[in-house]
């Protein structure tokens, strides 16, 4: 099929058109690829990202090219020349609208370049009739229209051909056709002889056989072997090829004209049918039918990613600056050397960054791709170079060079030029970030926060009593972020496509962080709906908050204990007020994010024992640290890789690092002295890792100390060898987030994967039941993974042998109240089965 390119100056415009004539297609899939405007507000054309456009939209039976006015004609030669490899290639003169909606429908047909260029060219014939310029317009309207008008562009009876029929096929045919039979004015007029087949019917379309009805006619006929004409009875006006939408625009068609169809061909009586069937059905259009709201940009829509109503105005995030007048850069090398390397590797971490926002961005991705040239400038990086050469820090060095630039280009006359100074300072201040450690700071305000992402710093750094709400373009609801907003009790959908980031400042927002439902700018019903929601899940969390405090035991008399992911103090005293039986993870990377420098034995102490105390003589189980994949760390030498989730992260990293493992030990060896503390080791694949890391442990925390000692269960092979690692710990806790992903090889932060990354999916579930049978009577296990806070996933979990949860604070009181609901041999029941289903939608329909 031939690919179609749109170029436009306006970003806004070329995706309305796009979306339009998506809207024609009747789920018939075609390649339009998009190259409009500078960014989403800059007006402009690029002939670079025509040139990508193209050859994105070539899936080699050529493409052709769109263009609205002046330049766009001139990126778009441009583009030709920039163009790499061999692509046909057709630029063509039609009007933009129109000629893509034409296009978009003939290219659905299986019409090859020439006939969809003949029929873009030919799209105003329609509007031409109707306004009476040019009417009768029919043969070779628009055929002057210069490059897109290929030969026999707009020939009369020309269309009716079916998919791959040649060129000379098509005009033997049209002549064929035109022998049988002659429109004239009043009816068709039949030769005696061929098999032709003809009926009448009237359009009861309430506004005709416009552009909607008539793509379903173009498609209702698609693949025949046959040659069909439609004429209007009413007014004379035809013959149309039912092929061709713009032709069958031409017909003027409105509600209540007679008209008349006629087929040729092999299938010609199932042609005919087919058209007075679509007829009677109105064209398969709904009476009074509204426009329907276009697909979002990308992704599968908003994905529920923390429970809750979430109702109030919007607001985004401000971008946070670095101010270099009162500036430390507490990461400072001694030598120019040191602060080299130090750049490079600042660099080259927003590099990859950039380079994961790329690939999630969707229609964003054109201005994470000017960043990254931006930190490639070689005049940029040898000027930054000089001043380090000359004895100035890489920060300040940096942040010089791209000022001066950033300045320079402010008093720029050209608009656009002056615009791509915020480019140069959101670069600056990224590597900045990078270089000091310094997290660009959120400050919360009141209201649903409206975002591209946020980042697990940003994400913790949120304030619940503000935040009413949070919408994210993009993201995914096993991602760090979405944990963390999930532990504050913020509702939150994720994953909603990049045009909730047009939702202005005030506007109010409705979402539901349970369901996925998300509305913006809701009318007064709507609201009210989301209101009572949101009053009757109050209910029930407080009357499960009553009970809280109390153990979780099923009806038959099996205790679960419920625990809390806890990451800072705030989180441990929610955990407190919620009815956790103990902390049962501790993600303690947080203590380590947003910094220049990893924490000091003496710090982390000072943290980890005030968690404790706020716990209250519950048990606290501290993770190791673990970072690498979607946490980077600013003070931690790592090579870029590739896929960093299936990277140096986790207890790979630590091992790689053990002066990190060891500081953390000793500090949580310190406080078990005086609280009941377990220490669990993430990402373990190889019981060397744990072998080692017990080594570890034992040099720096005396034998007389009690420490509970765990590992996570995050990685297929692991689950699969539990028997080898059962012996050697006191408990098992299962993260079903990356357990998930690596079993189901579909990354956690990537929302389109959402509904594959389930961890109720039957292969996630034989890894639980592997683990669990391979640790009865040998080591406790637990699941701490976001599964565990899925009021679904409870009694299968239990029923495979779980008998801990550990859950963000604000789902402890639901889990507890669910668990009361539960008999263990119904559970027991219910795992046996879902063990045997192909899918988690199976497994789901499964639960009661
Ligand atoms: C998990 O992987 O399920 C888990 C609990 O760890 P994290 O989400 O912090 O990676
Ligand atoms: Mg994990």
């Amino acid at each position: 099929m031939i690919g179609i390119v749109a170029v436009s100056h306006s970003h806004t415009l070329a995706h309305a058109a796009a979306a339009l004539a998506g809207e024609m297609l009747h789920e018939q899939p075609v390649r339009i690829e998009i190259a409009a405007g500078l960014d989403e507000q800059t007006f402009g054309t690029d002939a670079v990202a025509v040139s990508e456009a193209i050859a994105a939209a070539d899936s080699g039976d050529g493409v052709l090219v769109l263009m609205d006015l002046g330049s766009a004609v001139l990126s778009a030669e441009l583009a030709l020349e920039l163009l790499a490899g061999d692509h046909r290639v057709r630029l063509c003169a039609a009007p933009f609208v129109e000629g893509l909606i034409a296009a978009a429908v003939s290219a659905a047909g299986g019409a090859d370049l020439d006939e969809v260029a003949a029929e873009a060219s030919n799209a105003l014939v329609g509007k031409q009739t109707h306004l009476g310029a040019g009417a009768g317009a029919g043969a070779g309207a628009g055929a002057g229209a210069g490059a897109g008008a290929g030969a026999g562009a707009g020939a009369g009876a020309g269309a009716g051909s079916a998919p791959g029929t040649s060129e000379r096929e098509k005009v033997q045919r049209a002549a064929d056709l035109a022998r049988e039979i002659e429109w004239n004015g009043r009816g068709f007029a039949v030769a005696e002889s061929g098999p032709v087949s003809r009926a009448e019917f009237i359009v009861d379309n309430p506004h005709g056989l416009h552009a909607r009805p008539a793509a379903r006619l173009v498609g209702a006929v698609r693949g025949l072997d046959s040659s069909v004409l439609l004429g209007n009875l009413t007014t004379g006006a035809g013959p149309a090829p039912a092929s061709s939408l713009s032709r069958l625009a031409a017909l003027g068609a409105l509600a209540g004209h007679r008209l008349e169809v006629a087929a040729t061909g092999a299938d010609a009586a199932e042609a005919v049918d087919r058209v007075l069937a679509l007829a009677a059905r109105h064209f398969d259009e709904a009476p009074g039918l509204v426009a329907e709201v276009a697909p979002v940009a990308r992704g599968t829509g908003p994905l529920p990613a923390s429970p809750g109503i979430g109702i109030g105005p919007s607001w985004q995030l401000a971008a946070a600056r670095f101010d270099t007048t009162d500036f430390d850069d507490p990461g400072r090398a001694e030598t120019p050397a040191g602060e080299r390397r130090r750049l490079d590797a600042a660099i080259s971490r927003v590099r990859a960054e950039i380079d994961r926002l790329r690939v999630t961005a969707g229609t964003e991705a054109g201005i994470f791709a000017a960043h990254q040239v931006l930190l490639d400038d070689t005049e940029v990086l040898d000027a930054v170079h000089s001043r380090i050469a000359a004895g100035t820090g890489a920060a300040l060095a940096w942040a010089g060079v791209l000022d001066a630039g950033a300045a320079e280009l402010d008093r720029l006359p050209d608009e656009y030029q002056r615009a791509r100074a915020g480019d140069l300072r959101a670069v600056r201040d990224q590597v900045l970030a990078e270089l000091t450690g310094r997290a660009t700071r959120l400050v919360s305000r009141a209201g649903v926060l409206v975002a591209a992402d946020l980042t697990p710093a940003q994400a913790a750094a949120l304030n619940p009593a503000q935040v009413t709400g949070i919408v994210l373009a993009n993201g995914s609801p096993t991602a760090h972020s979405a944990i963390l907003v999930r532990a504050h009790g913020i509702p939150a959908v994720v994953g909603a496509g990049t045009r909730v980031l047009e939702t202005g400042a005030g506007t109010t927002v409705a979402l539901d962080g349970q369901t996925g439902a998300l509305v913006i700018d809701p009318d007064p019903e709507v609201l009210a709906e989301f209101t009572e929601r949101a009053v009757a899940q109050q209910h029930q969390r407080d009357a499960a908050l009553v009970a809280a405090g109390k153990p979780a035991v099923t009806r038959d008399g099996i205790t679960v204990h419920v625990a809390a992911n806890i990451s800072d103090l705030a989180d441990a005293s929610a955990a407190v007020r919620n009815g956790a039986d103990l902390a049962g993870l501790v993600r303690t990377e947080l203590l380590f994010l947003g910094r220049a420098d990893a924490p000091s034995i003496d710090e982390q102490e000072q943290a980890y024992r005030a968690l404790a105390e706020a716990l209250d003589g519950r048990k606290l189980i501290l993770r190791t640290l673990d970072v690498g994949g979607d946490k980077p760390l600013p003070y931690i030498e790592q090579a870029p890789e590739a896929n960093p989730f299936l990277g140096v992260r986790g207890i790979r990293l630590t091992l790689a690092r053990p002066e990190l493992l060891r500081d953390q030990l000793t500090a949580i060896g310190r406080v078990a002295a005086d609280h009941p503390v377990g220490v669990m080791f993430p990402m373990v694949t190889q019981l060397a890792e744990l072998l080692e890391a017990r080594r570890i442990l034992s040099e720096v925390v005396p034998q007389n100390i009690p420490l509970d000692i765990g590992i996570m269960v995050e990685v297929p092979a692991t689950a699969a060898k539990t028997a080898a690692f059962a012996d050697h710990v006191d408990f098992l806790s299962i993260g079903t987030n990356d357990l998930t992903q690596y079993a189901m090889a579909a990354e956690r932060g990537n929302e389109s994967l959402g509904s594959l990354a389930d961890p109720l999916d039957p292969g996630v579930l034989h890894l639980i039941d592997t683990v669990s049978r391979a640790a009865t009577g040998r080591a406790r296990v637990a699941v701490c993974g976001e599964a565990a806070a899925d009021p679904a996933a409870a009694p299968v979990l239990l029923g495979l042998g779980v008998h801990e949860l550990s859950v963000g604070p604000p789902s402890i009181p639901l889990v507890k109240a669910a668990v009361r609901e539960l008999d263990s041999t119904s559970c027991r029941a219910l795992a046996t089965r879902a063990l045997t289903c192909s899918s988690a939608e199976e497994v789901r329909a499964l639960i009661p």
